[in-house]
C-alpha cells in the first residue's frame, strides 16, 4: 500500500541520514539585515580557511576538508555564492541583497573529537544552508484569517496616525471602487498597485514601520505579475456582492495567495529547518530612535512567533519547525567599537527576550551575539581635546555624509560612532537613546599574513555564530 511505501521511504531516509547526516540551516532576517554578507563570508572562511578561533573542529585541526556541492532541491535557486564574492572582491561593493529563497550545500569531513568516535573514520557533515527573507515568514498568520478579517486589520493599521499619511493614495483608491461591482482587472491591479506602495512606504519610511503582510508583495521572487500577488484589502461591500463582484474576486486571490504561495513555503521549506539564524539590523533602528526600535521589536516577534513550537495551535502543528537551534545576530557590529559589542548584545537579547524564552521553553537552544560577518573597518584611538577618544576606520560608501562632509569612497577616514545606552532599557526611552552616527563602509580587502597567505574574509565573532549553531554536530 502507499501507506507501507512511505514508511519504506522513511527508513531509507532515516538510514542515509545515519551515514551521511544532513542538517538544514536556514538564513533569515528582514530586507537589508545581511544575510546575502553572511552566506557569503561564512562559505568563504569555511572553504578558505579563515580565523576562526571559536569554531572548535577548525580551530582543533580536525575539520579536514570543506567543499561545495551541487544543490539538491531541484526547484530551488542556488545562492550565487561565486557571484557574490566576485562583487566583494574584484568590484569592491556589496553583493546584492536576498529577494527570493536560495540555497547551497557544503560538505565538511572532520575528525571526531572523541576517541571512540575516532575509531570509525572520518566524520562528514553536510550542511544545507537556506536563505530566505524574513518577510515571508509574516504570512504565517493570514493562514488563520478570513479575507473579511485581515481586510478589517489592514485597514484599521492603515488608518492610525504614523500610517495614515502613508495610505493616502490607497485609501483614495479604495473610496473609488465599489467592492459589490463587477471585477474588472484593470482596477484591482490599480488597487494591488497603491496597496504595495502603501507597504513598501511603510518599510522605507524613515520611522521605519515594522513590515507588514502580505511579505510576497514587497518580495515577489518569480510569483511578480500573477494573479495571486494582485489583490489588496477591501472595506466591507454596502451591497450584495455576487460571485462575480470585486470583493469575490480579492477574497479568491487572497485564498490563492494563501494556498499557492503560503503554505507550500512553509511546508516545504521552513518546515524542514534544524538551525537557524536570524539576522536584525539593531544599529539601523538604533540610530533612527525609539520609535523604530519598538517597531523592530514587533516584527521580530512577529517573525519569531514562527518559532513558537511550544504552543500547539492548530497552525503550529501543521508547519511546526523541528528548530534545535536558534541565534539571533545583530549584524554590522564592524560599525562599533567593540567596547559597545557587549551592549549590542544586550540591547539585541532585550529585542528578542519574550520570543527567546517561548522558544527556549518549546526545546529548543537559543543565543544572541553581536557580529559582523564581514568586517568593514579596523579600530583606532586618536587624541581629541587631550582625551583619548575610540574610533573606528573604514572608507565610508561614496555619497555617505557625517556633519555635512559627502564622502567620494576613497577616502580612509576616522569615525567616532558614538556610544550605546549602558543600560538595554534606555534604547526604548525616548529621551536617552544614545547620539549615533552611522554610515556604511566599502567592503574591505583581503589581508596577508607575514607569511604571504590570504586571509578569508576578515569578521568578527562569525566563529562564534558558527560553533553555536553547527559545532556540536562536528564533535
Ligand atoms: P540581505 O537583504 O539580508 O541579503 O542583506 P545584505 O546581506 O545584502 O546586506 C545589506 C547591506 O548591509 C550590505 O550591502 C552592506 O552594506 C551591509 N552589511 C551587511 N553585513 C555587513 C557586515 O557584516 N558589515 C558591514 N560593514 N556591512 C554589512
Amino acid at each position: 500500500s502507499d501507506d507501507a511505501l512511505i514508511a519504506v521511504d522513511n527508513i531509507g531516509d532515516a538510514a542515509r541520514s545515519l551515514l551521511h547526516p544532513t542538517l538544514r540551516f536556514g538564513v533569515t532576517g528582514l530586507s537589508r539585515a545581511g544575510k546575502t554578507v553572511f552566506i557569503t563570508s561564512l562559505v568563504h572562511n569555511l572553504l578558505h580557511g579563515g580565523r576562526l578561533p571559536l569554531f572548535a573542529a577548525y580551530s582543533e585541526g580536525r575539520l579536514s576538508s570543506a567543499e561545495l556541492q551541487p544543490q539538491p532541491d531541484d526547484a530551488t535557486a542556488r545562492f550565487q555564492y561565486e557571484d557574490h564574492l566576485n562583487a566583494l572582491l574584484e568590484e569592491k561593493t556589496w553583493p546584492n541583497s536576498t529577494r527570493a529563497i536560495s540555497e547551497i550545500r557544503i560538505r565538511l569531513k572532520y575528525e571526531s573529537a572523541s576517541g571512540w568516535s575516532r575509531t570509525f573514520g572520518a566524520g562528514e557533515l553536510t550542511l544545507d544552508i537556506v536563505d530566505y527573507p524574513g518577510e515571508w515568514l509574516l504570512d504565517l498568520p493570514l493562514l488563520g484569517k478570513s479575507f473579511e478579517q485581515w481586510s478589517r486589520e489592514a485597514l484599521a493599521l492603515s488608518h492610525l496616525p504614523n500610517r495614515s499619511d502613508l495610505a493616502e493614495e490607497w485609501h483614495k483608491a479604495l473610496e473609488a471602487v465599489d467592492p459589490a461591482a463587477n471585477a474588472d482587472e484593470t482596477q484591482a491591479r490599480h488597487l494591488a498597485a497603491v496597496f504595495t506602495d502603501y507597504l513598501r512606504a511603510c518599510r522605507e519610511d524613515k520611522t521605519a514601520l515594522s513590515t507588514l503582510p502580505p511579505g510576497r508583495f514587497l518580495m515577489p521572487g518569480d510569483l511578480e505579475g500573477s494573479p495571486a500577488l494582485t489583490f489588496s484589502p477591501l472595506p466591507p461591500s454596502q451591497g450584495d456582492a455576487g460571485k462575480d463582484s470585486l470583493q469575490a474576486m480579492m477574497e479568491r486571490r487572497y485564498e490563492s495567495y494563501k494556498s499557492i504561495v503560503v503554505k507550500p513555503f512553509f511546508r516545504e521549506h521552513f518546515a524542514r529547518i534544524d538551525r537557524q539564524i536570524v539576522l536584525v539590523d539593531a544599529l539601523q533602528a538604533l540610530n533612527a530612535g525609539p520609535a523604530a526600535v519598538a517597531d523592530l521589536e514587533t516584527a521580530l516577534s512577529d517573525i519569531l512567533g514562527c518559532f513558537n513550537h511550544g504552543k500547539r495551535s492548530w497552525l503550529t502543528s501543521l508547519f511546526s519547525t523541528r528548530t534545535e537551534r536558534i541565534l539571533f545576530a545583530a549584524t554590522k557590529a564592524d560599525h562599533l567599537h567593540h567596547e559597545n559589542h557587549d551592549r549590542l548584545e544586550a540591547i539585541l537579547s532585550k529585542l528578542v527576550e519574550k520570543a527567546a524564552e517561548r522558544a527556549r521553553f518549546a526545546g529548543a537552544k537559543v543565543d544572541v551575539v553581536a557580529m559582523a560577518a564581514i568586517r568593514a573597518t579596523r579600530e583606532a584611538e586618536i587624541e581629541q581635546e587631550g582625551e583619548s577618544l575610540p574610533v573606528i576606520v573604514g572608507k565610508p560608501l561614496a555619497g555617505e555624509t557625517i556633519d555635512g562632509q559627502t564622502f567620494d569612497g576613497k577616502t580612509k577616514t576616522a569615525i567616532f560612532p558614538g556610544d550605546l545606552p549602558d543600560n538595554p532599557a534606555k534604547a526604548f526611552a525616548e529621551s536617552e537613546a544614545g547620539d549615533l552616527r552611522f554610515v556604511r563602509f566599502t567592503p574591505p580587502a583581503l589581508e596577508k599574513t607575514a607569511e604571504g597567505i590570504t586571509l578569508s574574509l576578515p569578521h568578527i565573532r562569525l566563529d562564534r555564530a558558527m560553533e553555536f549553531l553547527f559545532g556540536d554536530a562536528l564533535r
